[in-house]
């Protein structure tokens, strides 16, 4: 039986690639500082953990896994990346993560490496068109990404690289795009657009009003979580190191996503746009590279995800406030018995 090993495993990617990879018959080892907060881990052992310890690192990576995802970072949507108020953290915490795994990947003898880039790394200087966004791989340089999350992550990447030409670590990289689904971060500060508008337009009545940030006119493409998997899975069953995007062609405004969602809940919603941190004004992804290497590319509508997406985020905002309908009852009542 193959191992593997999923840093991150209590996170969003990271809790649903532990359970196609135990579908694929792998034994997995999960690792995280939580666990998946909305279920339980499919992994054969689950350890928490801080990865930027280098001898938790050592304990959980003692030996030669055949496969080890890296997909552990400090991040989240614009509000937590974009707004500059983490980036200290988000380097510092990230950046060690892969110092750590890097070196004992290539001591331990782990036979292949995956790891999570991200499409932040693509210059700034390419994305002010909102129509006409570059960000083929080859467009990478020089560099100018517009966030130091970005920036880790183009360290990073480099650092995978000079230890596959040095240390003979066998590695592959992808550059997500905006990966949505299930089971995502839907609240607390840290969600990305789709699951925050799921959210917000969930929880406004029909005709009611919902903020934006920015005029919404900014484009993205967002990828959903089963298909982010298939190329993960691709990517490392092909001999292509990378980087390599793994992302949607279906380019939209935020305005239409906004739309989109809407049209899922039957609900006719109005947005008042309102400052706030944005990131660049237009991305989208290029697959021209990942069709030539994997001989794939994703083909599910964004509709079809969000339909999904909608559907959860939906019984999330129900399941909480029954929640707390119930702890009110329960906090008069307990009021009662103490008059
Ligand atoms: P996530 O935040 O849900 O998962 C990351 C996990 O890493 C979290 O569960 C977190 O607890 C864990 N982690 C953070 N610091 C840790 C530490 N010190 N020790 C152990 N675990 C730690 O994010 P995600 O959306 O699942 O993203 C997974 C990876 O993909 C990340 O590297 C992210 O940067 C990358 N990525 C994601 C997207 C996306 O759209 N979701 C886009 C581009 C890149």
């Amino acid at each position: 039986m193959k191992t593997a090993l999923v840093c991150g495993a209590g996170g969003f990617i990271g809790s649903h690639l532990v359970k196609r990879l135990k579908a694929e018959g792998f034994e997995v080892t999960g690792i995280d500082l939580k666990y998946p907060e909305f279920g339980t881990t499919a992994a054969d052992e689950f350890v928490i953990g801080d990865l930027r310890s280098q001898s938790v690192c050592s304990e959980i990576m003692d030996r030669p896994y055949d496969e080890v995802y890296q997909l552990a970072a400090d991040m989240g949507g614009a509000g937590f990346v974009f707004t500059g108020e983490h980036d200290a953290e988000i380097m510092h915490n990230s950046a060690i993560i892969n110092l750590n795994i890097a070196d004992l990947a290539a001591k331990t003898g782990v036979k292949k490496l995956f790891y999570s880039s991200s499409a932040c790394i693509y210059p700034a200087y390419n994305q002010l068109d909102p129509d006409n966004p570059k960000c083929n791989e080859d467009s990478a340089y020089p560099a100018a990404p517009d966030s130091d999350y970005g920036w880790e992550k183009l360290f990073s990447e480099r650092m995978y690289m000079a230890y596959s030409r040095n240390l003979n670590l066998d590695v592959r990289i992808a550059r997500f795009h905006n990966i949505f689904g299930p089971e995502g971060t839907w609240t607390g500060g840290r969600e990305k657009s789709p699951a925050a508008f799921c959210r917000k337009v969930a929880q406004t009545p029909d005709n009611g009003t919902i903020e934006m940030w920015g005029d919404g006119n900014q484009t993205r493409s967002f990828l959903y979580i089963d298909e982010c998997l298939e190329g993960v899975r691709r990517l490392m069953n092909s001999s292509f190191m990378g980087p390599l995007n793994i992302g949607s062609e279906e380019m939209v405004s935020i305005n239409q996503l906004c739309q989109m969602i809407a049209e899922i809940a039957g609900k006719t919603i109005n947005v008042q746009h309102i400052d706030g941190p944005l990131g660049v004004r237009g991305r989208n992804s290029d697959n021209n590279l990942m069709f030539e290497k994997l001989n794939w590319k994703p083909t599910q509508p964004l509709e079809t995800g969000l339909r999904h997406t909608y559907k959860w985020i939906c019984q999330q905002v129900a399941d909480t406030n029954n929640n707390l309908i119930s702890q009110s009852a329960k906090n008069k009542n307990s009021q009662n018995t103490h008059a």
